[in-house]
């Protein structure tokens, strides 16, 4: 059966995958997302690092077991687009700082996909804003912490980067453990049920 929507979204997913908007990026343009317009829940992220870069596929690291975790969703809901779909802040990896960590998003990369993305994923209830980038993207300027303690905005739900570096965050603001995540399994459970 010929399902328009879902043609245009893959058509859409066909250019974004094909983009050499940045020629500089250090490895080339290599756009990692999943999308789908069934799914219920949206993951917006920071940038693929050099593993989801190699393997094309996003969070193939320690920082998606830590999300996993957070999320408490096995890597088969995670990696079904039926299910969750995934559009970083910045769809290419983005290199190295010279002191160590990856780079920012490309700032033109949001603007440039988001909203086209968007407009063809009619089912999604919940976004989750995974760092600070989609964070100040989609809620403006303040403290991560701050914006992450105040919980869900509308249909926003902001999140800390998974990084190594969270661990010690968590250790500090024990709330997110006792509080946060178990309200955001249980909205994920009802999300990704169907
Ligand atoms: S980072 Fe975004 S805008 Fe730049 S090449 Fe990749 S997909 Fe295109």
């Amino acid at each position: 059966m010929e399902q328009p929507e879902l043609s245009t979204l893959d058509e859409l997913a066909r250019e974004a995958r094909a983009c050499t908007a940045c020629p500089d990026l250090p490895l080339g343009p290599a756009p990692v997302l999943q999308v789908s317009a069934q799914a219920r829940v949206l993951l917006i992220g920071q940038a693929p690092g050099t593993k989801a870069h190699l393997s094309g596929r996003p969070f193939t690291d320690a920082s998606g077991d830590r999300l996993r975790a957070w999320l408490a969703i096995t890597p088969e809901i995670f990696y079904d687009p039926t299910k969750l779909c995934i559009l970083p802040m910045g769809l290419c990896y983005p290199g190295r700082l010279p002191k160590g960590g990856d780079c920012p998003p490309r700032p033109l990369c949001a603007p440039l996909w988001h909203s086209r993305f968007l407009a063809l994923m009619p089912r999604i209830e919940l976004v989750l804003l995974v760092g600070s980038y989609a964070i100040k993207h989609y809620l403006g300027p303040g403290l991560m912490t701050d914006h992450v303690r105040r919980g869900r905005a509308g249909k926003f739900w902001p999140l800390p980067h998974p990084s190594w570096r969270t661990g010690h965050w968590e250790r500090q603001n024990p709330w997110f453990t006792h509080a946060t995540l178990p309200a955001l399994r249980a909205e994920l459970c009802r999300l990704t049920a169907q």
